[in-house]
């Protein structure tokens, strides 16, 4: 493995820092504060980052990305970090199933997702089903030229306004889940899709979550990604890409914090020291060190696996996720600390990342999910 980074991933790093710099976050109170992004100023900022030819960064050149390598967009991952959730959806970061489009989707569902003239949101989690994906209750009946999909999704991010939602339901009872589940893309304006309500939640303000019905909804047999029965494994092929990501995204909320630690302590005084002079200081600090090159090395492991196509990418995935979301949770909290009064004050970001990075324990499989998983993989091997 090599720890150099290329020169074009370098130059890659720094345009994406210098857009969160002077783009992303000028906006980022007032949205958290708000709870609330304006579609039209979103769909703006995507359409700079189109012009910069890194919108739908994880998608390959066949649906128009820009074909990076898995290291590359973990870089790209890790500075998104240092963002809000909602604002980091201005590089379009899209989701992994899409590769299982045939040619009539790409023209109607993929091509105006990536002019960003279109959102899509991706619905697996139900109320008694979230871990357990044996447990999904949304059925699919098969009709005449289509489907009829009935069943409630929740926790769904971003679909109170998109344009297409990507669903999992049950097409074959009978079946191991292998083969029981099938994938959907409904299209706004259906009937049968419903949203019931929007979450209040802790964190990711501006990134609202939503409760939605499927009732009696009718989808063609255009609207199947991939084959009937396929639905798991759809999933199953992309989802340690997202873990890798939501790792990636938690070492850059780490980063950001570090990097509003070093210079206070340094320049704020308590009893005639600076802080950075005191050693219960200087321990959290050094902690906090270690712990993020920890995270950081196992997602660059990871990466460099998947760009390998080695099958540890898997497991090492997992071990990335579990523990750099973590480890972002114990930065947050020490330099909440080492800030005293000043860090849980809203005007510094640091009760905001502290608020969002809880999430990242919970979503693309829970810290639970990643240790049975590692346990697994410990014990077998
Ligand atoms: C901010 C956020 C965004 C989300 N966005 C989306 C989205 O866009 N689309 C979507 O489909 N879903 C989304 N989700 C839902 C998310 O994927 C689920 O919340 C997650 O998979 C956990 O499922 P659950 O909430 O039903 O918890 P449960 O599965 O009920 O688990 C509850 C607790 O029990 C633990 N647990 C469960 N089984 C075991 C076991 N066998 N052994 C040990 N512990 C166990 C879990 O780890 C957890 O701690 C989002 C969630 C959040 C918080």
């Amino acid at each position: 493995m090599n720890f150099e980074l290329s020169s074009e991933n370098r130059l890659l790093a720094e345009t994406v820092r210098r857009f969160i710099k002077e783009r992303l976050m000028p906006l980022e109170a007032a949205i958290d504060a708000a709870d609330e992004i304006d579609p039209i100023v979103l769909q703006a900022l995507k359409k700079e980052v189109i012009a910069l030819g890194l919108f739908g960064y994880n998608m390959p050149q066949v649906l128009g990305g820009p074909e990076l390598s898995v290291a590359a967009q973990s870089m790209i991952d890790e500075e998104l970090g240092r963002t809000t959730m909602p604002l980091a959806e201005a590089f379009g970061h899209l989701p992994g199933s899409l590769r299982m489009v045939n040619d009539d989707q790409r023209e109607w569902l993929v091509k105006p997702l990536m002019r960003a003239d279109t959102t899509i949101a991706y619905a697996l989690t139900e109320p008694a089903a979230g871990s357990d994906l044996s447990a999904i209750a949304t059925r699919a009946e098969k009709v005449a030229g289509g489907w009829r999909l009935n069943g409630t999704k929740h926790f769904i991010s971003a679909a109170e306004h998109a344009d297409h939602l990507i669903v999992l339901a049950v097409t074959d009872s009978q079946a191991p889940l292998k083969s029981r589940l099938t994938t959907f893309i409904i299209e706004r304006g259906n009937p049968g899709w419903k949203t019931l309500r929007r979450f209040r939640k802790m964190g990711w303000h501006g990134h609202p979550l939503s409760e939605l019905a499927l009732d009696d909804c009718f989808v063609s047999d255009r609207q199947v990604l991939g084959q009937p029965g396929q639905g798991f494994l759809t999933m199953m092929a992309t989802i340690n890409n997202d873990r890798l990501m939501v790792a990636c995204k938690c070492v850059g909320i780490a980063q950001a914090l570090t990097d509003l630690a070093l210079p206070y302590v340094r320049q704020r005084k308590t009893f005639g020291s600076a802080l950075s002079e005191h050693q219960a200081i200087q321990f959290m600090l050094a902690d906090n060190d270690v712990e993020l090159d920890a995270a950081r090395l196992l997602t660059q492991k990871a990466a460099y696996l998947a760009d390998q196509k080695n099958t540890e990418f898997r497991i090492a995935a997992s071990r990335a996720k579990l523990y750099a979301s973590e480890m972002a949770g114990r930065v947050a909290d020490k330099v909440m600390q080492i800030f005293g009064g000043a860090g849980y004050m809203a005007d510094l970001p640091i009760e905001r990342f502290y608020r969002d990075v809880r999430a990242f324990r919970i979503g693309e499989g829970t810290s639970e999910m990643q240790r049975l998983q590692i346990a697994r993989h410990v014990i077998l091997n």
